[in-house]
C-alpha cells in the first residue's frame, strides 16, 4: 500500500517550492466507498477535508500519474478562490504541471482512470444476452433488472438474462 502521508509531504513540498499558497489546516481522509471519484475537497468554514480514494493507495496504482496527480488537484482546491477548475486554480493546475511533469486536469474522465480495471467498483447487477454474450452491468435496481425477460439485446435482439452472480 502507498504511505499517504509520505505523499502528501511530497506534493506540499512541491508546492511550497512554486510558492503557491495551499490552506495549512486540511484534514485527509482516506475514502474506502467504492466510487469512479478519486478526491474530493470540501471547505468547511476556514477548514478543507480532502478525502483520497483508498483505490488509489493500491499498489498497483502508479504512484504519480494516480495518487500525486490527484492530491495535487485536490490540495489546489484548497488555495484561495480556487474552488472551481477556472481561473486561478487552472492557472496553479498549469505551473503545476509544466514544473513537475504532472497531468493535473479539471476531472479525470472515465477513460483516464489511473486505476487498474480490476480496481474499478463492480457493477451490483449483470445481464446478460442468451444469444451473443453481450454484457449489459447495471448499478442499480431497475425494472430491466428484474425482468430482463421483458427486454432484448441492443446487439442482436436476443433475450435477455440475469447473471449477477457471475459479475460478483
Ligand atoms: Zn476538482
Ligand atoms: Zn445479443
Amino acid at each position: 500500500m502507498h504511505d499517504l502521508n509520505k505523499y502528501i509531504k511530497e506534493c506540499t513540498g512541491e508546492l511550497d517550492r512554486l510558492h503557491i499558497p495551499y490552506a495549512k489546516n486540511i484534514q485527509f481522509v482516506i475514502n474506502h466507498r467504492a466510487c469512479l471519484r478519486l478526491g474530493q475537497c470540501r471547505r468547511q468554514g476556514g477548514n478543507y477535508t480532502i478525502e483520497i480514494s483508498a483505490a488509489l493507495l493500491d499498489d498497483r496504482v502508479d504512484v504519480k500519474e494516480g495518487l500525486k496527480n490527484t492530491l495535487h488537484h485536490e490540495l489546489l482546491h484548497s488555495c484561495c478562490g480556487c474552488m472551481k477548475h477556472t481561473g486561478r486554480w487552472k492557472a496553479y493546475a498549469d505551473r503545476v504541471n509544466a514544473a513537475y511533469g504532472y497531468n493535473i486536469r479539471r476531472c479525470a474522465s472515465k477513460d483516464d482512470q489511473p486505476l487498474p480495471r480490476d480496481l474499478l467498483p463492480k457493477a451490483k447487477y449483470l445481464l446478460r444476452c442468451s444469444k451473443c454474450g453481450a454484457e449489459y452491468p447495471r448499478q442499480k435496481m431497475s425494472a430491466v433488472v428484474q425482468h430482463p425477460e421483458r427486454y432484448r439485446c441492443g446487439k442482436c435482439g436476443g433475450t435477455l438474462i440475469n447473471a449477477t452472480e457471475k459479475a460478483e
